[in-house]
């Protein structure tokens, strides 16, 4: 679904974190969100779940101004790159945790569970405890539980941060089949420039707080809008084009 951010800035123990920041996501878009180690990503991500206050500016969800919705009424979901699973619940019932209180019937959740969990290529593990997964297999979990919620708006903090290189490739193209199947309109943030550049319709680029420059990976790499931005794309910029050109 469409959100728009206006003008937000946020505040952590009166240190400004975001500032001024405006941004546009469409309908079904990929957004990826990159910048710098402690430039505000995470703060972003979490302003727009309702985990932090805005302290000006306006976060409108299909048109509905979110500044006051709690969290669990906002429609939209963030998955970590820390997961957390519930230890002492089955796979099907992390999965389905948030149908509970939705008075969905136990046989349909189990159903539902079945669905999500062959979705993300996990299928005939409803009963497995999260203690016998491997990281790759927890964070799969992690999104079969984000999906079960049918978020119109999904946010993936560095979702594939903490796993080898392999399976981060595996990931990568697990999630854009998702995101391709089920069409919710998604931001993830990552500091890795190619994962950025391999998965992103758009990208925004954030330094200290403020959002520098938004557009396709093409126009960044192209003409990025200032010399923060150029440096750190650096050399990285040229090779990565030439993939994503040669791969057209
Ligand atoms: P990123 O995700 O881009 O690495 P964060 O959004 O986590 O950055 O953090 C941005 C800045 O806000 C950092 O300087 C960080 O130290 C600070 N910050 C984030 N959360 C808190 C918090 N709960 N308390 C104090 N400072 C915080
Ligand atoms: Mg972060």
């Amino acid at each position: 679904m469409k959100l728009e951010i206006n003008n937000l800035s946020v505040k952590i123990n009166k240190t400004k974190i975001l500032d001024d920041v405006s941004l546009g996501i469409k309908e079904r878009e990929f957004l990826v969100l990159l910048g710098p180690s402690g430039c505000g990503k995470s703060t972003l991500l979490k302003t727009i779940a309702g985990i932090n206050y805005v302290d000006e500016g306006t976060i409108v969800l299909d048109g509905t101004v979110l500044n006051d919705v709690p969290a669990h009424k906002r429609g939209t979901v963030i998955v970590f790159q820390d997961i957390r699973l519930f230890p002492n619940m089955s796979v099907a019932d992390n999965v389905t945790y948030a149908l509970r209180f939705k008075g969905i019937k136990k046989k349909s959740r189990r159903e539902k569970a079945g669905d999500l969990l062959r979705s993300v290529q996990l299928e005939g593990f409803e009963d497995r405890m999260p203690s016998t997964l491997s990281g790759g297999q927890m964070q799969r979990v992690a999104l079969a539980r984000a999906l079960a919620a049918e978020p119109k708006l999904i946010l993936l903090d560095e979702p594939f941060s903490s796993l080898d290189e392999n399976l981060r490739e595996d990931m990568r193209n697990l999630v854009k089949k998702l995101h391709h199947e089920f069409g919710m309109t998604t931001i993830m943030v990552t500091h890795d420039r190619e994962e950025a550049f391999s998965m992103a319709d758009r990208l925004a680029v954030m330094f200290e707080g403020k959002i520098v420059q938004t557009g396709t990976p093409e126009n960044v790499l192209s003409a990025p809008a200032d010399e923060r931005v150029r440096r750190y794309f650096g050399r990285k910029a040229v090779h990565i084009n030439e993939e994503r050109l040669t791969k057209k």
